[in-house]
């Protein structure tokens, strides 16, 4: 009886009326197999899954802010992953305290990648003579002198604002190398796979070094379109974020490197990622794809500095939810924060999490960067690229 009850199938969808079938083991008809197929089918797709990683930049600046970070990662819980991009010179400024006020944050469940700001104390403790142009980071008054800030000059350049594309392939080089073997030693962990380049700006120079320096993860892409509203092939946008806030020169520098254009100076080269996108802008819908050996995990639903609820998170994790349950396929979006962010920049990320905690979705799971190559292996096609759907 039992055998016979499991070999009693019915279904709906592919006659259009509640057949039912019964089967004595020994034949089964065209019908029943396709009812068989069609609920293999279905548990594939239940088995996708929206994949969220929460990431924070840690710039390297200053810890004035950390009190809200450890705020924000009590709040979100802690056993609720997130993935810390640290730029080390945070030890080239000699703070002593830095190992134990970055480890206060880190959870068990947490993980590290490396994080570069050109800050005039990590490139020199790496030996490269520091540069100060260009430079889209407006530096904080209190650094300038009355009479320059006066006459509008720019008395002092910290190197946050200064690309690192700006120095040449071998001060890269020597700069990545020494960054990642400082993290490395002042955390006490065993390896480092993931990068994230300060303001999103990694070129192909820059992806020919990681992949030589062993990183297998980068999360530098960003949409242009969360820094300026609009953007489009055909249209540049309105040049000002989520919020409203015009970013100048940064948001031109993200246009140029993560756009439509092919950009072959090498202070913004991009054709790596455009051959491995299919020439296509990230954008919020972006997922992750191969560039070379690495496999790049765009930062698709931004930092919450830049990325607001309404226009970036919660319709890149709605899409997210349609895609799956369409295509039974796991998606992935990766959302934010900066460390040294104030409160009222974090807040946009914390609300988000918060409202996607209470939904208790069983298709939704908060996970590592470094967890997504091996869910990535769970999609039939795992190498999709962005806007292809
Ligand atoms: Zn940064």
């Amino acid at each position: 009886m039992a055998k016979a009850a499991l070999l009693l199938f019915r279904c709906k969808r592919s006659h259009g009326v509640n057949a039912t079938y019964q089967e004595s083991g020994d034949l089964l008809s065209n019908s029943v197999l396709n009812c068989l197929l069609l609920r293999i089918i279905i548990i594939l797709h239940s088995m996708a899954k929206l994949y969220i990683c929460i990431s924070v930049d840690w710039e390297g600046e200053h810890f004035k802010n950390l009190h809200d970070l450890a705020h924000l990662r009590k709040s979100i819980g802690v056993d609720t992953p997130v993935t810390h991009f640290i730029c080390p010179s945070y030890f080239t400024i000699k703070d002593k305290q830095a190992v134990k006020k970055i480890e206060s944050i880190l959870q068990p469940v947490d993980e590290i990648g490396l994080h570069i700001h050109c800050y005039k104390s990590l490139i020199e403790a790496a030996e490269v003579e520091f540069r100060t142009q260009p430079n889209y980071y407006h530096e904080p008054l209190e650094v300038l002198s009355g009479v320059k800030q006066l006459m509008g000059i720019n008395g002092k350049v910290s190197g946050r604002g200064v690309p690192l594309s700006a120095y040449n392939y071998n001060e890269i080089q020597k700069i990545v190398r020494f960054s990642k073997k400082l993290l490395i030693e002042k955390l006490g962990f065993e390896d480092i796979n993931s990068f994230r380049a300060g303001g999103w700006i990694a070129t192909d120079e820059i992806f020919n070094i990681i992949t030589n320096e062993g990183f297998e993860i980068d999360s530098s892409a960003v949409p242009p379109e969360i820094l300026s509203n609009g953007y489009t092939k055909e249209s540049s946008g309105n040049m000002k974020d989520d919020y409203g806030d015009q970013n100048g020169l940064f948001t031109e520098m993200v246009l140029k490197i993560w756009g439509y254009q092919k950009q072959t100076e090498a202070l913004y080269e991009n054709l790596l990622f455009h051959a491995a996108n299919n020439h296509v802008a990230i954008n919020r819908k972006s997922q992750p794809f191969q560039i070379g050996n690495i496999l790049e995990i765009p930062n698709n639903g931004g930092l919450s500095d830049f990325a607001s609820v309404s226009k970036t998170m919660r319709p890149v994790f709605e899409h997210g939810l349609e895609y799956i349950e369409k295509t039974g396929q796991n998606y992935f979006m990766t959302i934010g924060c900066h460390q040294e962010g104030g409160y009222e920049f974090k807040y946009p990320l914390l609300e988000f999490v918060h409202y996607i905690q209470k939904l208790n979705n069983k298709s939704v799971e908060f996970v590592r960067i470094s967890d997504v190559p091996e869910l990535m292996k769970m999609n039939s096609n795992n190498l999709r690229t962005s806007g292809s759907f």
